[in-house]
């Protein structure tokens, strides 16, 4: 089928509210991607699409011909998550190498952030040493190995990327055919043989209600289940950050206090926990709640990350130790009180001003930068008490206003929230 004709007939037919055809799909991501398709009439296309949507057979050709438009991987044995993006989001960092040493290997190819707060591959290269640039090849061989690798996921997917750009400046983004068709044809062309979805819910995520998030969820999982790969997912609350840190090193440094049996706060203890068991679970892996149990408490999980880290380059003996900004301002309760919010948006906000994340693509990042949250919902505060320490030099005043923004404090106690609020 002839590029120019494809993308006409898809307009006429979409902008009436019409059904795609797979193989006009598929000419029209193959012809965008390769350059015969301009972006004046993808987006016209898209914002098509936007309006009148897709049904669930158009979504799955999309996805598929996103897939299949650059390099396939396969790793049938292997598991892989993916989450929808959170504030203090470390869950890769702390359930993969917690399912790796429990015998199931890890092949994970991972982005770079873009908004807020860096994405796992910002936060890994806050090691000093670590590379997450394999080859195919190396990336290959370290999951055979050790049974955890993860890279920058390269050129995976092409048309997603390009599509994905183009709905970035024409405000067609917030598509459930195009999110979901965009993620999973990203996890398909990585090849993990077994995917659990973490579809995050709240302020600081793309979906606001349980809801909606449970829609997206069960997208994905049908999606990834019509593609071969054996999925789940969950929802969990992004209202507030997961943990306390947010920040690349900061968030490396909490993970390692976690996978070496140090102190982190309970809601990123239990979910970490239950995305390993439930990888576990996905792979078949008998008895995992035990197992994940004895790989945290004999050290193996940790000593996974340990090799994990070193075989991509970094340096193990630094990973306690992380140099963080030394510049570290704290921030006062402004009142007595109970805490009911610490919107995971504000102080997203607040670390990006503090230079912990991109505010435009290919920008740098300060590995060193971020906030730590000191409460949670439903904590209760005294007046002075520091809620908050920020770290970098960069924009510390507005960075202190976001996250005074971002608390609000009841005089009535306030229960704290779930973190897990569903599951399918
Ligand atoms: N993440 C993706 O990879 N694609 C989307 O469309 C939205 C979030």
């Amino acid at each position: 089928m002839r590029f120019r004709n494809a993308v006409l007939d898809a307009i006429e037919a979409k902008k009436y509210g019409g059904r795609l055809s797979e193989e006009v799909i598929r000419a029209v991501a193959t012809g965008y991607t390769g350059g015969e398709v301009p972006d004046y009439q993808m987006a016209s296309l898209l914002m098509a699409i936007f309006i009148r949507g897709m049904d669930y057979e158009e979504t799955l050709a999309l996805t598929r011909a996103m897939a299949d438009s650059g390099e396939r991987y396969s790793f049938p044995k292997c598991v892989d998550k993916h989450s929808t993006g959170g504030v203090g989001d470390k869950i890769s960092l702390t359930a993969l190498p917690v399912a790796a040493a429990c015998g199931a290997p890890v092949a994970k190819l991972s982005g770079r952030g873009l908004g807020p707060t860096g994405g796992t591959i910002d936060k890994l290269e806050s090691i000093p040493g670590f590379s997450a640039s394999l080859s195919e090849e190396g990336f290959r061989c370290q999951v055979e190995e050790i049974g955890l690798a993860i890279a920058e996921a390269g050129e995976l997917a092409p048309a997603d990327k390009e599509i994905y750009a183009l709905r970035d400046a024409t405000g067609t983004v917030d598509s459930l055919p195009l999110i979901g068709s965009s993620i999973v044809s990203k996890k398909a062309a990585t090849g993990a043989g077994y995917l659990l979805y973490d579809v995050k819910r709240g302020s600081g995520a793309f979906m606001k209600t349980v809801e909606d998030a449970r829609v997206l969820a069960e997208l994905l999982v049908r999606l990834s289940e019509d593609l071969g790969i054996k999925s789940s997912a969950l929802i969990t609350d992004m209202d507030n950050p997961l943990g306390s840190a947010v920040g690349n090193a900061l968030e490396v440094r909490e993970s390692v206090r976690f996978l070496s049996g140090g102190e982190v706060p309970e809601d990123l203890a239990h979910e970490a926990r239950y995305v390993a068991v439930r990888l576990l679970e996905l792979k078949g892996i008998p008895d995992p709640g035990s197992r994940v149990e004895d790989a945290l408490s004999s050290g193996a999980a940790y000593e996974k990350f340990k090799e994990f880290v070193r075989t991509q380059g970094g340096d193990p003996d630094t990973l306690d130790k992380l140099p963080v900004s030394s510049e570290v301002h704290e921030v006062p309760a402004p009142s007595d009180g109970y805490v009911a919010r610490f919107g995971a948006l504000g102080v997203a906000r607040a670390a990006l001003a503090l230079g912990a994340g991109r505010e435009k693509k290919g920008g740098e990042v300060d590995p060193g930068a971020g906030v730590e949250a000191l409460v949670k919902r439903g904590d209760e505060v005294e007046e002075g008490e520091p809620v908050a320490r920020l770290y970098g030099g960069r924009n510390v005043e507005r960075a202190e206003a976001l996250v005074r923004e971002a608390l609000e404090i009841s005089p009535e106690p306030v229960k704290a929230a779930p973190g897990i609020l569903d599951s399918l």
